[in-house]
């Protein structure tokens, strides 16, 4: 009897020392907390980090990283962060005084040094664009200084993080390869971007396409009633066959110029910001395919 006892006892004490110590596998894979300040550079930090990385982005799907105006829970998040990564080239006006009022000691990865900045003339006055993730060839530069900053905070994991940045580097060859093939189904004289604001001028260059917007790099500005007749002039002297809506701007300033110019609206465009997940455009990769059908549907002739 005192030895059934005794048993039982070993027993209950086995199951609570199982119970106790189950969880602990899952507690000591801690992931290293990453805030990224919009979805396109929190997509490129998960491509790499997968998950040895718990990856928070400020501005999400649809967001205007622009005109951002940043919460407590960011400030919170930011707090909490062992990496930070921002995109530069001025494009979170908002972000330095985020960081100074989180108190957040984290490095800050700048996922656009070493690119070369594009410059615009823009009302008269020269300013830098920083749409640079809009060319493939500088998401992979984006990916090589995320992978230099993920290895810094977590040296322990740095050939997994080699590892998983070198098989996203891939997919992003073969996907410059699919614009590059969708560009040349598409005649030279049709290759125009017109849309919302100066969010494709990285792509532009790198495909060879003329871009036209009536808004600046920012979102911020207005464009002018004399803005917006100049440019309906210019679709119309150019016989630009289409304009395009952007996911984060409000589609009517394209509408009316569709309808006052004649051209017709080539479909959606993704500029800043990706889609949510359940959409066209949920990662960077799917983000830029889905924005070259756009084009080649509206711009190549039998297609
Ligand atoms: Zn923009």
């Amino acid at each position: 009897m005192r030895l059934q006892r005794l048993l039982a006892l070993a027993l209950s004490l086995a199951v609570f020392l199982f119970l106790a110590w189950a969880p602990f596998p899952a507690l000591a894979e801690t992931k290293l907390p990453v805030v990224a300040t919009f979805s396109i550079l929190a997509d490129f930090a998960r491509q790499v980090g997968g998950d040895k990385v718990e990856v928070k982005e400020l501005v999400g799907p649809n967001g205007d990283v622009h005109v951002y105006e940043p919460t407590p829970a960011d400030a919170k998040n930011l707090g909490a962060a062992k990496l930070i990564v921002v995109n530069g080239l001025h494009l979170e006006g908002w972000m330095a005084r985020l960081i100074a009022a989180s108190g957040a000691k984290a490095p800050v990865v700048v996922a656009t040094e070493g690119i070369i900045p594009r410059q615009g003339v823009i009302e008269g006055a020269t300013g830098i664009d920083p749409h640079a993730w809009q060319s493939v060839a500088n998401a992979r530069i984006y990916i090589g200084n995320i992978l230099a900053g993920l290895i810094a905070a977590d040296p322990a994991d740095a050939d997994y993080f080699r590892a998983r940045a070198k098989t996203y580097d891939t997919a992003l060859d073969a996907t410059e390869q699919e614009v590059r093939a969708a560009v040349a189904a598409i005649p030279p004289q049709r290759r125009k971007i017109i849309t919302t604001h100066d969010a494709f001028g990285y792509f532009g260059a790198a495909y060879g396409f003329e871009f036209i917007a009536p808004v600046g790099f920012s979102t911020e500005s207005e464009p002018s009633a004399r803005d917006i007749a100049r440019l309906i002039a210019q679709i119309r002297r150019e016989h630009a066959p289409a304009v395009f809506l952007e996911n984060i701007s409000d589609p009517r300033l394209m509408q009316r110029i569709a309808k006052e110019s004649g051209a017709k609206i080539g479909g959606e465009l993704y500029s800043d910001s990706l889609s949510p997940p359940n959409g066209p455009a949920a990662t960077y990769i799917d983000m830029m395919k889905h924005n070259i059908i756009a084009l080649k549907k509206a711009l190549a002739p039998n297609s």
